[in-house]
């Protein structure tokens, strides 16, 4: 999106438009809607293509290996399964978990166990330190900053270009300052602008020199395979990378079928170093004695392998795909031209990120409740829910269905109409 989006309309023609704005504005009220558009979830029927799931699996309990996957144990998770997901997050089978339905609760007992006992590489565990940073590329993904707002972690904010956080800024910031610990990266269709690193960003984050022993990039692939286009993007291998510039502990590694299968009964997956695998196993196992396997082995009997993990992506694309272009096509009718905003137009993943003027995003949020509009609240993309420039909203159409999708947007624009055409007009007065 473009940060320096200016209005291109004359007083006239604004005039015009805020009067046209508040005519249709009036007769949104008037239609007592009552959609949502706040969270990035499947819809039911993308969930009914996962059906066949739920009386699996057929043929029988047994692993690979011969495992009872009734019973306590593995671990690692089932190795069938890591190894169907092993080359869809470039993390080798032997180096990569296979754990229970949510990447989120692994990031999360990822910090709590680097702040109980030293990471591989650390002096200290991290709540011995006086205080503990991580680098947030902004607009980024609320459940990463919560977690760290939670327990006391500092988020200093990056911003991202076309290629990911800008690596200048990353670079200079690492370099300095040793209580700089981590940095959150949702490396291919970010959420929410949809970036995908480029090689240069991989690279560059493997190599740069860090003040801090204990540095981890949590590298949150949570939409490995989520393609919207027919020439998926690949990003750079960071575990390869890492260790071949001397780091290879470096990287945190995660994914999930939440956005595959179920997202409430899916499987999620930790890969980094051997290293950094003893060591995360060794704390999980003072919690666990073990994983859901019998999710696994229906994970392994629906999905097969790589190709058919590819293959039923390809059937949630024909699902999501109509929703994106709807977007995509309501925007540009409506708001382009104006001046008055700009979006990201997402190769894949879940998420649209709207630009309004600056200063506007709240009261286009508020304005669309009002209507009965409902969006992730504004802010929410930034650290402590605070974006200084109050422009950035996030949409997420995958779950309405199109008509009630293609009725929020269109709102959307109204209130946005509404809004910047009001604010510039004040400015003007
Ligand atoms: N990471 C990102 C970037 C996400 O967008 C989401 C879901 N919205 C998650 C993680 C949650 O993943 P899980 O369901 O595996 O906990």
């Amino acid at each position: 999106s473009d940060p320096s989006i200016s209005p291109t309309l004359g007083a006239a023609e604004l005039t015009a438009l805020r009067d046209r704005a508040r005519s249709d504005y009036a007769e949104l009220v008037e239609r007592g809607l009552s959609l949502d558009l706040t969270r990035g979830k499947p819809s039911p029927d993308q969930l009914d293509l996962a059906a066949g799931m739920l009386t699996l699996p057929a043929g029988g309990h047994r692993a690979a290996d011969g495992t009872d996957t009734r019973n306590y144990g593995g671990l690692h998770g089932l190795t069938e399964l890591r190894e169907i997901f092993s080359g869809l997050l470039q993390v080798p089978t032997a180096q990569l978990i296979a754990g229970g339905n949510s990447s989120l609760t692994l990031m999360h007992d990822s910090v709590v166990h680097a702040m109980l006992s030293p990471l591989p590489g650390a002096g200290r565990r991290w709540a011995d330190e006086e205080r503990i940073a991580f680098l947030c590329p902004v607009p980024g993904y609320d459940r990463h900053f919560a977690l760290c707002e939670r327990f006391g972690i500092e988020l200093i904010p990056v911003p991202m270009t076309a290629e990911g956080p800008d690596m200048d800024v990353v670079e200079r910031l690492v370099a300095e300052d040793a209580q700089i610990k981590g940095i959150w990266c949702v490396p291919k269709y970010s959420n929410p602008d949809g970036v995908c690193y480029s090689d240069e960003t991989v690279r560059r984050l493997a190599g740069m020199r860090t003040a801090a022993p204990d540095f981890r990039v949590f590298w949150d692939n949570a939409y490995a395979v989520h393609h919207l286009t027919d020439t998926p993007v690949e990003i750079a291998d960071l575990l390869a990378l890492c260790a071949e510039s001397g780091n290879p502990d470096r990287p945190f590694i995660y994914g999930s079928t939440s956005k595959i299968t179920f997202a409430g009964a899916g499987v999620s997956f930790f890969g980094s170093s051997p290293a950094n695998v003893s060591w995360l196993l060794g704390h999980l196992a003072k919690s666990t004695i073990g994983p859901d396997k019998i999710n696994h082995l229906r994970h392994v009997e629906f999905l097969r392998d790589e190709a058919g993990v590819l293959e039923h992506m390809r059937r949630h694309r024909e699902l999501l795909r109509p929703k994106f272009d709807a977007v995509e096509t309501i925007l540009a009718k409506e708001l382009g031209g104006t001046g008055l905003a700009s979006w990201s137009t997402p190769q894949g993943g879940y998420f649209v990120s709207l630009d309004v003027l600056e200063g506007c995003a709240r009261e286009v949020v508020r304005r669309a409740a009002e209507a009965g509009i409902a969006l992730t609240p504004a802010g929410a993309t930034h650290p402590y829910g605070d974006d200084p420039r109050d422009s950035t909203i996030r949409i997420a159409p995958s779950y309405p269905g199109l008509e009630e999708l293609e009725a929020a947007i269109t709102g959307l624009t109204v209130c946005v109409r509404l809004v910047a055409t009001e604010k510039l007009l004040e400015g003007a007065a």
